[in-house]
């Protein structure tokens, strides 16, 4: 087992798969940014399979592919069945933009992935275009309508709220329970200029506000995430809120995240992070690569600080894999 200087357990890691988009959502990546891995840093299959083998013999049991968007990276079904084949993993789940879920559904499912998040910011065509910078929301609900046919049960829908939006919450609260699909709203985080200036939305009083109107009540969901759980009282309807700045959730962190090019960062919005690249380049043993990860677990940071210094991190989320 893993466990931080807190007394955290680490069983989750989030993989980067790629740091390319097919989308440039306003919060996430700048439109004209130029700054993407070279292809010769991307870990390759074998590099990650060896790799999250050594964390999975040390506890991490939950393995998100993401990205830049996860399913851009060729051959990523291949990816997935081999991680889902480690012993001790027994969850491989996926965040997409559901562009490409329409040909790659079925896939995924026969690969192994159980769990489908999906990003989905607007019902409004225009407003996909303002915000996710591509008019993409015919192709995103036909993506939607695959997943549920492979079999994906339920399906988790990821709306970031922002000054855009916000407006748009209870559309989608509708859409969510008409379908099925459980909704998780969350807060804007400052990653980079390009994230600062959406307009932050917190959450609470639109917490407050639906808890009201669907009467619903607190809610306990698998799947290991910090996201704060409502539901209807006959179980037809969730809604999860991540709130990293109104009420952020650092003291149950059980996550790092590595990036496509082998950086394991450990916090993120925090810059402590390890080269796991240079370590499997460079001929280290599993030994050594268990004393690494047990030395990137010290340098996990308590938490972050989007509240405090919001100028901080420049980094933006693509570059880290949200
Ligand atoms: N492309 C995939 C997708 O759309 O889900 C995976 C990567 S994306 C970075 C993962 C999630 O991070 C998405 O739900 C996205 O909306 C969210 N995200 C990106 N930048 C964010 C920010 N600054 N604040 C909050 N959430 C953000």
């Amino acid at each position: 087992m893993l466990t931080d200087r807190f007394g955290r357990n680490i069983e989750y890691l989030r993989l980067s798969v790629t740091d390319r988009c097919d989308l440039r959502c306003a919060y996430c990546i700048p439109e004209g940014f130029k700054g993407f891995e070279e292809p010769a840093h991307w870990l390759n299959f074998d590099e990650i399979e060896r790799l999250l083998g050594v964390f999975a013999k040390l506890g991490t049991k939950r393995i998100r592919l993401t990205g830049g968007e996860p399913l851009l990276r060729r051959n990523v079904t291949e990816l997935a069945r081999r991680i889902a084949a480690l012993p001790g993993v027994d969850d491989v789940s996926l965040s997409t933009n559901a562009t490409q879920l329409g040909k790659m559904a079925v896939d995924l499912k026969a690969a192994g992935v159980t769990r489908l998040n999906v990003s989905l910011d607007s019902l409004r065509a225009e407003t996909i275009e303002r915000i996710n910078g591509k008019p993409v929301l015919n192709q995103v609900l036909a993506g939607l309508q695959a997943a549920s046919a492979a079999g994906f049960a339920p399906i988790k829908i990821n709306m970031v709220v922002m000054r855009d939006n916000a407006d748009e919450v209870d559309a989608i609260v509708e859409f969510c329970l008409q379908r099925g699909y459980v909704l998780r709203l969350i807060e804007l985080m400052p990653m980079g200029d390009t994230a600062r200036k959406m307009g932050y939305v917190d959450l609470q009083p639109i917490k407050g506000r639906l808890q009201q109107r669907y009467g619903l009540i607190d809610k306990l969901l698998p799947g290991g995430g910090p996201a704060r759980y409502l539901g209807s009282a006959d179980g037809r309807f969730s809604v999860g809120f991540i709130t990293p700045l109104s009420q952020h959730f650092c003291e149950t962190c059980n996550r790092v995240r590595l990036t496509v090019d082998g950086q394991l960062h450990l916090c993120l919005g925090q810059e402590e992070r390890m080269d796991f690249r240079a370590l499997l380049r460079d001929g280290a043993s599993d030994d050594d690569l268990i004393v690494a990860i047990h030395a990137a677990m010290d340098l996990k940071p308590e938490r972050h600080e989007f509240r405090e210094q919001p100028q901080k991190l420049v980094r933006f989320m693509s570059m880290t894999g949200g």
